[in-house]
């Protein structure tokens, strides 16, 4: 092993020391709960795996409460064209966990995002990337329906949000949920300059700042199924 990579080994397990020393104690019931209990998270949440991006800070959510899956530019394959990591996901987070809620949270500065308006043949040496965003294709086309031939990185990332919630709900898993009315789907993008969530209302058609709601004395969440 290289001396910088066991630099960076040593760096993680300090951390978990710390973790040990000042965190775990201070949080022991929580924890304690948390082994002792099967997790019930009650929101299943899809987001990109951009290192910035904190979702249990940004939610304050503890052990057992968010049900998670990352990948690059938070994209959900529909249903029947890549039956991998993303579908079991979501499978098991519905009909096993039977969370009550999913969200898809893109973000801004968003590499994949930045990979889907890059010039054709810029993501050549990198082939599954390149491969993976296709998943995407349809939110480009529907933000140069917005924008025009060259649309701005955010309306392709508030597209890509959009349009993976419309795959999301090709999974007969939660095609079923929100017909019994047990699954709740919304659509966020995550500022991470300000820390502040604009979430998707579906009767405005526009992403709204969870600060907006708040101040309005509404409930945050427009997007129901
Ligand atoms: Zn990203």
């Amino acid at each position: 092993m290289a001396e910088h990579q066991d630099r960076t080994l040593q760096r993680l397990t300090e951390g978990i020391l710390r973790f040990q020393q000042d965190v775990y104690p201070a949080r022991q019931d929580e924890y304690a709960y948390a082994a002792q209990n099967p997790q019930k998270p009650h929101t299943l949440l899809i987001t990109c795996s951009d290192s910035r991006i904190d979702p249990e800070a940004l939610t304050q959510s503890g052990p057992g409460q968010i049900f998670v899956t990352r990948n690059i530019g938070n994209m959900v394959p529909p249903y029947g064209e890549m039956l991998g990591g993303v579908s079991a996901v979501v499978e098991y987070a519905v009909d096993a966990l039977g969370v009550q809620h999913a969200v898809i949270c893109g973000h801004t500065d968003c590499g994949a995002m930045k990979g889907l308006l890059a010039e054709p043949g810029k993501l050549d040496s990198m082939p599954a990337v390149k491969s993976w965003l296709r998943n995407a294709d349809g939110a480009k086309r529907e933000a140069m329906a917005v924008d025009g031939d060259e649309p701005s990185l955010k309306t392709v990332t508030e597209q890509n949000v959009l349009t993976q919630m419309q795959h999301l709900r090709s999974h007969p898993s939660v095609a079923g949920a929100i017909a019994r009315g047990t699954l709740t789907i919304s659509g966020w993008v995550y500022d991470i300059e300000h820390g502040d969530v604009r979430i998707y209302n579906e009767a405005e058609d526009r992403f709204r700042s969870v600060r907006e709601g708040a101040a309005a004395g509404q409930h945050a969440v427009g997007a129901a199924a």
